[in-house]
């Protein structure tokens, strides 16, 4: 597709004999948000490392629209590209504005450019009325959106926000999502990294499960949503952990712990003979609860994990 801005093919990267990526392959348009979702050490941060040119990958290429790629043009590359990285990266002791300038010098940016820039990038994070108070200062919230503001100064057209609700408050978090709503309107493309699957929700146009080093799925929610049997979820508290045996014979039953998660096409119709079930096979229940299917239930169909465990 012509609105394609950076293709990800064939990533790898290994550490010593460790290998934290592997064949992992992505495509980003313009004005998405592309979820990368997965569980701590999936390989997330070392994909989006090798995206922005901090890593160098063992195998495979990016590259942007119109032929950009690091090995060609590395400085017209990165010009392209901000990013937030998961580890808050400011200079505590300079004041707000000074961090987000030396960012912009770092690419070349004119002095009269840079200072209009800055003015707009603090604007718009929600941090204009601190530009001269130090992150020393600042709540985990702040910093994050001036690391923010940071990546934004040279006006890239892709952003890579690796887990940027990381010691987040619930109001800084919500501004950095309008935020992230605004850049995608104004037709900016986003790389959005969590191992939270409502934020995925929230806010991914497509996603890309990735779990040790390898893209298990990708598509869009409904597309990923597709690959469930069923579109509703029972959650089952039981007493105890029944061996699978006991459980066979039990279509769409899942055990995590002594939960058991039972896909189910129609709550109304399907719940009571489940239960009849579970009660001949001796298996005790203690609560019940029904939701929506979930990326967490397209996870755990994937790769028969849970997401957070
Ligand atoms: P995620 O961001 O999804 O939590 P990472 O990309 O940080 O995952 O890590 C993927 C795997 O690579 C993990 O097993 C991690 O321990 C390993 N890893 C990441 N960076 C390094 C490094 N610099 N040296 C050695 N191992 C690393
Ligand atoms: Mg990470």
């Amino acid at each position: 597709m012509s609105d394609e801005v950076l293709v990800a093919r064939g990533l790898r990267k290994a550490y010593g004999d460790r290998v934290a990526v592997q064949e992992v392959g992505l495509v980003l348009r313009a004005g998405e948000v592309l979820g990368l979702l997965g569980p701590n050490g999936a390989g997330k941060s070392t994909t989006v490392g090798m995206i922005c040119g901090l890593t160098v990958p063992d195998a495979g290429t990016v590259t942007l629209s119109g032929g950009v790629g690091l090995a060609s043009d590395a400085v017209g590359y990165k010009r392209r590209i901000g990013l937030v990285p998961q580890d808050i990266a400011l200079y505590e002791e300079l004041p707000a504005r000074m961090n987000v300038e030396l960012f912009g010098a770092l690419y070349g940016m004119a002095p009269a450019l840079l200072r209009r820039r800055a003015g707009e990038v603090l604007d718009m994070v929600g941090l204009a009325d601190r530009a001269r108070d130090k992150p020393a200062t600042f709540s985990g919230g702040m910093k994050r959106r001036l690391n923010i503001a940071c990546a934004l100064v040279h006006d890239p057209e892709i952003l890579l926000l690796d887990e940027p609700t990381a010691g987040v408050d619930p109001q800084s978090r919500n501004a950095i999502f309008d935020n992230l709503v605004r850049l995608k309107r104004a037709g900016k493309a986003l790389v959005y990294t969590t191992h939270y699957m409502e934020e995925a929700e929230r806010l991914a146009d497509r996603i890309t499960i990735i779990d040790h080093g390898r893209v298990v799925a990708e598509g869009t929610q409904a597309q990923l949503f597709a690959r469930l049997p069923a579109a509703q979820t029972l959650h089952v508290e039981i007493d105890g952990e029944p061996d699978d045996a006991l459980l066979s014979g039990l279509p769409g039953v899942q055990r995590v712990g002594q939960r058991l998660d039972i896909s189910v096409g129609d709550i109304g119709s399907d719940a009571g003979p489940l239960l009849a079930a579970l009660a001949r096979r001796g298996i005790a229940v203690r609560g019940l609860a029904s939701a929506r299917a979930t990326l967490e239930d397209v996870f755990l169909q994937l790769t028969g994990r849970a997401l957070r465990d």
